[in-house]
């Protein structure tokens, strides 16, 4: 029956908020694994014009779903990554490769325009006949004992047994379930944008790292890449303020001109930099994914392969319920999500939160311990296959749709 605004108040399965990568993936996955599932995402306020390197698992699973194929030809291979210490510090660390080939692996993944890689969720999404897409911005999530209540801004009101939160940092969804965020500031930003280049980039993706944080170029198809640089905000205000011409020659001067003649395209991003994990990723009915559940600097690639590990993760759950019969938004259902994801964001939020740590540091023994681990992995084969390996797809945690599994 329409309510007092005239909508029709729908009963669907699951319910996802937020459009972004991660909340895209999920709704894809939940509705081909027959789950009626609604996604009602308001269009961000800024154009993303970040990349995103898609490493081992990801790209697996967008294939599983029937997503990559949309968008791979706007994908560059990344089969080699270089760390280069330009901290010019006491404790200098050799520069480490890793090289794809070295782990049996064409490449460790391939780097993508977020731009590309959304429209090619939303594309495939909208194939989906269980799949009801809404542009529309969320005002209120309300768990109760049997669903979540969720009311759009257009006066329409939906209800579900499981809402899926992907909407972002600061979500709504996350406040909604009760859960609360450990969360800190780093003293730095980052400026992403896109560049031209005269050099070919040889499929190489280099990390320079500065005392201010890494200088991170990314391959993009053709003689473009991407870029991430990690600076003090009030540095990254006035770097970021530079025209294209002298921009240009800035950041030609801070890759040491490795890739020659640098032009920058039109479109900057500034992001401040922390660190943020939920204290649970699921209650109420309500699922954290994405950066609704955890936000680690961009550093090693990781943060949205995060978040799609933790759609495939929810997607797999939730339908295995369904087919038995089950309630899908069941606490057993969110306690299990909960446990499989906490190791995979812990670890790795750990393990960038440190890396980031020694390269800020003036203090000599850890800038010495850093530059004795980047030693050990450039010598030690069998270690820095393991590092590899691990960073590319964790031992664990690998759910199905990572694994080429149908859900
Ligand atoms: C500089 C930088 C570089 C990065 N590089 C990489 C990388 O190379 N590899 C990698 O894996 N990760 C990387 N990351 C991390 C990655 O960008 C994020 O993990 C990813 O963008 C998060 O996606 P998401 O879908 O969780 O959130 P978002 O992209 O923030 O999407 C949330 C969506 O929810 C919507 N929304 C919010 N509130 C509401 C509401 N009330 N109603 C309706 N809709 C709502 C928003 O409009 C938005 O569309 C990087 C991050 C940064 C900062």
């Amino acid at each position: 029956m329409p309510n007092k605004n005239g909508h029709r108040d729908e009963i669907p399965s699951a319910i996802v908020v937020g459009g972004g990568p991660a909340g895209l993936t999920a709704a894809i996955a939940l509705s081909q694994g027959g789950i009626a599932t609604v996604l009602v995402g308001k269009r961000p306020v800024r154009a993303d014009n970040r990349t995103t390197a898609l490493l081992g698992g990801s790209v697996t699973a967008l294939s599983t779903l029937g997503v990559w194929e949309l968008c791979a030809a706007q994908a560059a291979p990344l089969k080699t990554m270089r760390i280069v210490d330009d901290t010019r510090r006491l404790w200098h660390a050799p520069e480490v490769k890793f090289e794809a080939h070295e782990i049996d692996l064409d490449a460790f993944g391939y780097n993508i325009e977020n731009l590309h890689l959304v429209a090619a969720l939303e594309q495939h999404a909208r194939t989906l006949g269980s799949l009801r897409m809404i542009e529309d911005e969320v005002l209120r999530i309300e768990p109760g004992a049997d669903a979540v209540a969720v009311t759009l801004k257009s006066g329409e009101s939906l209800r579900a047994p499981l809402t899926i939160a992907a909407d972002g940092r600061r979500s709504m969804g996350r406040d909604a379930a009760g859960i609360a965020l450990d969360e800190r500031d780093y003293k730095q930003a980052a400026l992403t944008l896109c560049l031209k280049h005269s050099r070919p980039h040889r499929d190489t993706s280099t990390e320079f790292h500065t005392p201010s944080g890494p200088f991170t170029l990314v391959p993009l198809p053709g003689l473009r890449s991407s870029l991430v640089w990690v600076l003090d905000p009030i540095q990254a205000d006035e770097i970021g303020a530079l025209d294209d011409a002298e921009l240009s020659a800035e950041i030609e001067r801070a890759s040491h001109s490795i890739l020659g003649k640098i032009e920058v395209e039109s479109g900057r991003g500034l992001f401040p930099l922390g660190v943020a994990t939920a204290r649970r990723f699921a209650d109420k009915r309500i699922a954290l994914v994405g950066e609704a559940a955890h936000v680690i600097p961009p550093i090693g690639a990781q943060g949205l392969n995060l978040g799609l590990r933790d759609a495939a993760t929810i997607g797999e759950l939730a339908i295995a319920a369904h087919r038995e019969g089950g309630d899908i938004g069941a606490q057993d259902v969110l306690n299990a999500y909960d446990k499989m994801r906490r190791a995979d964001v812990g670890s790795r939020t750990l393990a960038i939160d440190l890396l980031n740590r020694t390269l800020l540091t003036d203090f000599l023994p850890v800038q010495g311990m850093r530059g004795l681990g980047l030693y050990l992995l450039d010598r030690i084969g069998p270690l820095r296959r393991a590092a590899m390996r691990e960073g590319v797809a964790p031992a664990t945690a690998q759910p199905r749709l990572m694994r080429g599994e149908a859900l």
